[in-house]
């Protein structure tokens, strides 16, 4: 199964250019170095395309009594909100034509951090409140994107869930591209259905049903494509617990179970009441099963993309 290239949108200061207030980068190495190898990225600094100098002053979010939050230069007193705002909306409309499977975030700006941002009350005390104002344009109008902060990339689990999205989205794109019909949208639901059945499997069967029930007519396939891309977008952002995992898993293993030896069919239950304990990670059980789908030709399996989610290279599976 081919794996596709993806297209992500990410904050400029995370490639390793000097265009953060303090004439500086906050380069991110597992992005540029790992993840890199399978991105185009599409960067976009907001702050110095509104105009705005590097090194300049800092910036902040700031909420006087009752008003909206602002983006306030403190040294100056400048509100830049306006600007802002202005630019962001028709940035983010522009993106929408960029082919986008993710983006990447800097965490704790008030332009691109997309929760937990500093929000100075008029006192100058400091909440941990705000969203940067580009960040918030962008969740706003691209609601279907997955979209996460650096920071929140090191911890392996939300690694993981942000790559399995944004591969999902890009076979979405690809299928998007060919022109939405009934039967396309059926193939990439069936191939997708243990991924959706490990995040949130209420979500999974919907689907299922949205796609069983829906009418056939031409005009209603593209109504039926957004209504789709929604949920599933929105499924596929459940974080997956080890028991829905081990769920799955158990489910792999019926297909090929009856068709293995007995020494073999221990060692695999094993490797999944391992990964269950906590015992192995997911990768364990995981490349089991692959291998007996393959040796076996246990048709229905090859193409889930659950069992191959992202590149092998990229490790993911051995840390969750
Ligand atoms: S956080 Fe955003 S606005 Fe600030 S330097 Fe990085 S890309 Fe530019």
């Amino acid at each position: 199964m081919s794996l596709p290239r993806l297209r992500l949108g990410i904050s400029t200061c995370l490639l390793g250019e000097n265009v953060r207030y303090d004439g500086g980068h906050k380069r991110n190495a597992f992005l540029m170095d790992t993840l890199g190898e399978y991105v185009t990225w599409v960067s976009v600094c907001p702050e110095v395309e509104i105009g705005m100098s590097t090194p300049r002053p800092p910036i902040r979010l700031e909420r006087a009594n009752g008003d909206g939050v602002r983006l306030v230069m403190p040294d100056s007193g400048d509100d830049l909100t306006d600007r802002m705002t202005t630019y962001s909306e028709r940035r983010v409309e522009a993106l929408r034509d960029e082919h986008l499977s993710g983006y990447v975030l800097k965490s704790g700006s008030p332009s691109c951090g997309m929760e937990r941002v500093r929000l100075y009350d008029a006192n100058g005390v400091p909440s941990r409140d705000g969203v940067g104002l580009f960040a918030d344009a962008l969740l706003t109008y691209m609601p279907q994107l997955p979209v996460e902060e650096e920071g929140r990339l090191n911890d392996a689990r939300l690694r993981e869930n942000f790559i399995t999205r944004i591969f999902a989205r890009a076979r979405w794109l690809a299928l998007s591209d060919t022109g939405f019909t009934i039967s396309g949208l059926m193939e990439y639901h069936a191939r997708h259905k243990y991924l959706l059945m490990s995040r949130n499997p209420s979500a999974a069967r919907e689907l299922g049903r949205l796609l069983a029930t829906a009418p056939r007519g031409a005009g209603e396939v593209a109504t039926l494509a957004t209504d789709y891309e929604q949920q599933f977008s929105e499924a596929l952002r459940k974080l997956p617990s080890r028991g829905r995992h081990t769920n799955v898993l158990q489910h792999l293993a019926g297909y090929v179970s009856d068709d293995i030896d007995r020494g073999d069919r221990t060692e695999l239950t094993e490797a999944i009441e391992g990964y269950r304990a906590g015992l192995v990670p997911l990768i364990v059980p995981v490349v089991l099963i692959r291998h007996y789908v393959r040796r076996l030709d246990v048709e229905y399996l090859a193409d889930q993309v659950y069992l191959n989610p992202h590149p092998y290279e990229l490790m993911l599976l051995n840390h969750v």
